[in-house]
Parts: C-alpha cells; sequence; structure tokens
C-alpha cells in the first residue's frame, strides 16, 4: 500500500490512505464445510522466535487493554508487525540518528491575537521534550537554535474569527530546507495557529518520506479560546497532551502507522479528548516495531521514562514503566 506523501494532522485524524476492499469474483466457487480446524488468525506481533529468550517477556500480550470502541469502527487497516517490515521503514542512518527539534519564534510562550482580546499560551519547554524524545525513542535529540519570527512575516497566512493562521505546508517547506544534515528526522514547534488544504485548522502537517513535520501546540492550551476552562492543573495537562503528541508523531516518521491492536499511543485520535485518554506506552507490536527501527535498550528506555515519569508526577505511568523491567527481571 501506497504511503500518503503529506499527513494531515487535524484532529489527528489519518496517517494512512485507506485500503480499498478488492472486489470478490463473482463465480468462483463456493467453499465446502470440511471437517478441518480453522487456522488461527496470525499474530500482529508475528513469532519472537528470533528474539533472544531474555527478551521476550518484553513483548508479553498480557495485560494490555483492547483499543478503544472509536479505534475498532475507524476501518482504520492494521499494519502487523510483518507489515510493518514489508513496508520498508526508514531506519536512522549511523550518520543521521539525531532526532532534531526546531521552535518557532517564542515558543514555548506565545499570544492569540483575537477581535477583541490577547491571551497568553504556554506549552512545554523545549528541553523537557527533548529529554522525553531521546527516552522515548532511544536515539539523541537536539534543540536547533529557534526560528525567529521573521519569515514567518512572509509566509502564506488567513485570518480565522480574527485569528492569525498559517499555512502548514508553506512552513513545512521552509523548515524542509533547513533541516541539519545529521537529523534523522526534525518536528517545528509553534505556537501559531495552523491550516491545511480544506480544514478549518490543523494540528500539524508532516512529511513522512521527507521526515519533516510542523506542529501547532496552540490548541493544547485549555486557555487558547472560551471553549475548554483551564483547571487549575493546566499546565500538567498542556504538558500531558504535548509529550503524547509529540511521540505519537515522531513514531509515524520511523514507519508506524496507527495501531488497532491493543489500547495504545498509536491508536489514531479524533481529538483533544482521545490524545487525554491515550497511554504513554506503546503495546507490544508497536513497541517491536520501535525497537527494531531505533535499536533502543529496552531496559535503559524504560528506566528513562520511568524516572522521568516519576519527575513529572505521572504515578500510572511510572508504574507501567517499573512494570515493564520487572518483566525483564529489573528492578
Ligand atoms: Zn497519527
Ligand atoms: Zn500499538
Amino acid at each position: 500500500m501506497r504511503r500518503r506523501e503529506f499527513l494531515i494532522l487535524a484532529l489527528g485524524v489519518g496517517a494512512c490512505e485507506r485500503a480499498k476492499p478488492e472486489l470478490a469474483a463473482r463465480d468462483d466457487a463456493p467453499e465446502l464445510p470440511t471437517a478441518a480446524p480453522a487456522p488461527a488468525p496470525a499474530s500482529p506481533l508475528g513469532s519472537l522466535d528470533d528474539i533472544p529468550a531474555v527478551l521476550r517477556p518484553a513483548f508479553s500480550l498480557t495485560g494490555h487493554a483492547p483499543p478503544p470502541r472509536s479505534v475498532t469502527a475507524s476501518g482504520e487497516p492494521p499494519q502487523s508487525f510483518a507489515e510493518f517490515l514489508a513496508e520498508h521503514p526508514p531506519r536512522p542512518r549511523p550518520d543521521a540518528r539525531t532526532i532534531a527539534i526546531l521552535p518557532i519564534g517564542e515558543y514555548p510562550r506565545g499570544f492569540v491575537v483575537e477581535y477583541d482580546a490577547v491571551r497568553l499560551v504556554r506549552s512545554p519547554e523545549p528541553e523537557l521534550l527533548a529529554r522525553f524524545i531521546s527516552a522515548w525513542f532511544g536515539l539523541p535529540t537536539t534543540i536547533l537554535p529557534a526560528m525567529t519570527d521573521e519569515p514567518l512575516e512572509r509566509l502564506p497566512a488567513r485570518e480565522l474569527d480574527g485569528r492569525r493562521q498559517l499555512d502548514a505546508a508553506a512552513l513545512l517547506e521552509w523548515v524542509r530546507q533547513r533541516r541539519p544534515a545529521d537529523a534523522t528526522c526534525v518536528v517545528a514547534l509553534t505556537l501559531e495557529d495552523l491550516y491545511a488544504e480544506d480544514a478549518a485548522w490543523v494540528f500539524g502537517y508532516a512529511s513522512v518520506d521527507k521526515r519533516v513535520g510542523v506542529h501547532s501546540m496552540l490548541r493544547y492550551d485549555p486557555g487558547f479560546d472560551d471553549t475548554e476552562a483551564r483547571g487549575p492543573a493546566f499546565e500538567a495537562t498542556i504538558r500531558a497532551r504535548a509529550l503524547r503528541v509529540l511521540a505519537h508523531e515522531v513514531a509515524h516518521m520511523f514507519g508506524l502507522r496507527h495501531c488497532v491492536h491493543f489500547h495504545c499511543l498509536m491508536n489514531a485520535t479524533a481529538g483533544i479528548a482521545d490524545i487525554d485518554r491515550a497511554p504513554l506506552h506503546l503495546c507490544p507490536v508497536c513497541l517491536r516495531k520501535l525497537w527494531v527501527v531505533s535499536g533502543v535498550s529496552l531496559v535503559e528506555r524504560w528506566q528513562r521514562l520511568a524516572e522521568l515519569c516519576d519527575e513529572l508526577e505521572q504515578p500510572q505511568e511510572c508504574a507501567w514503566f517499573d512494570a515493564c523491567l520487572r518483566l525483564l527481571g529489573v528492578g
């Protein structure tokens, strides 16, 4: 199946083209019933025979919840581990292993100017995002010098509800031309609102083939407009959303498509509520995909993530990663 070159991150929908159903030949002879047992459906995880025995418990399916109903009802095609390999996922070259984060303008602070109001919006510091992404992928992560506002003034823009929006595709092209040679992918972060194609607004825009994405963190702040009130823990809410979305989007750049197998960070999301419900971890199928492309040490990854979640006061996620470590006899 051909991958779409550009990935619109509007409401988190649609990383891939839907598979077209094959037309059945009408004159095929019908199957006759037999006493032979039906073959067991192939596991999306595949055989673990080629994995060292000491690491196989890391891919245990036990304890993983089924995907949310919205995911199974979406009709999105599955991507088993075997299908993932067959699609030749990109692997970081030895001389280009760095995940680059590019802050745009004043990120992580931004002002939203509307007809009659100016709002201050916030997002997590790039340093925190870089630490998290480095731990999550097991790859070096760097923060590039911030792109100044000046090029933004020259990019195509329009207005929505009195708010300026930037053309996401034009911004993506600007970032692509400045991608560092040693970066395996680059993700630009902005608090500007973005639009693309027919969408009123988009969370982001990415070229999986060119390994470049631009992402607006504006709408993760409950205070960015009047539709969602900021609660006392609004900064933790923003941080939780930003970490989830960033890991999900960067994982797409390594060939992981949406997960329909378990409740997993790679499930498709249809809005903020789905992002808030998403776990910070991967199911065994997606973990195996990430493991083969990044070469990350599973123990080191889980240790770093457990420490970070403890520091960020995320006890449930911390307990999850500690439990994963115990699967491998660590901790
Ligand atoms: Zn996605
Ligand atoms: Zn998964």
